[in-house]
């Protein structure tokens, strides 16, 4: 199979092939048509399988229809590591889209971040606990969300942030399509999948 199927945006084709994909992984054959056609997905993956573009690569084809300079995609990440990985991976990929993204992490002044999401992100990539810091002063306009991934959801659970989650799923649209990936699946997983996945 190859990346031409799924009949992604020419300014996303770009981006794959700047990258040097040319097959895309079992992940991507899987997840990338259910994502595009707005179905919510569950994603059983550890990092090292292409997880990361197999939700970016429907996400940008996403958005790049419709109001820019607005959140409306947010990932949600356990480490400061991981969410600066997956923001290289969106601009790597929509390099020519236009769309830009947005780390947001403790441990660093929360100003940049301000800047930034006033620049016009359309992806943030967020921590919980970060993210809750702008969500309470108001910094982080999450309205226009329309598409939410939880990633590394087991990790995210190890590290005793379900119920920064909580709190952050409650300040979301209801509409929205939402997309979970986890390397393995604990009861605690299980349970927010039947939570928030339709
Ligand atoms: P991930 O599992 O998302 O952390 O991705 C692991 C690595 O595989 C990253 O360096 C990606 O850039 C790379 N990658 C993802 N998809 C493909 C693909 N279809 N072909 C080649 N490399 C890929």
């Amino acid at each position: 199979m190859s990346f031409e199927k799924f009949n992604l945006h020419s300014s996303i084709m770009a981006g794959v092939r700047a990258l040097g994909y040319i097959t895309p992984t079992p992940i991507q054959v899987r997840a990338i048509p259910s994502i595009m056609q707005g179905r919510d997905v569950l994603g059983l993956a550890q990092t090292g399988t292409g997880k990361t573009a197999a939700f970016v690569l429907p996400i940008l084809q996403r958005i790049l229809q419709g109001p820019r300079g607005q959140v409306r995609a947010l990932i949600i990440s356990p480490t400061r590591e991981l969410a600066e990985q997956t923001c290289e991976a969106i601009d790597g990929l929509g390099q020519q889209t236009g769309l830009q993204s947005l780390a947001i992490y403790g441990g660093v002044g929360m100003q940049q971040q301000i800047d930034g999401l006033r620049s016009g992100a359309e992806i943030a990539v967020a921590c919980p606990g970060r993210l809750l810091d702008h969500i309470w002063k108001g910094t982080i306009d999450l309205s226009h969300v329309e598409v939410l991934v939880i990633d590394e959801a087991d990790r995210m659970f190890d590290m005793g942030f379900l119920p920064d989650i909580r709190s952050i799923l409650r300040c979301l649209m209801g509409q929205r399509q939402t997309l979970l990936f986890s390397a393995t699946m604990p009861d605690d997983v299980r349970h927010l999948v039947q939570e928030v996945l339709h």
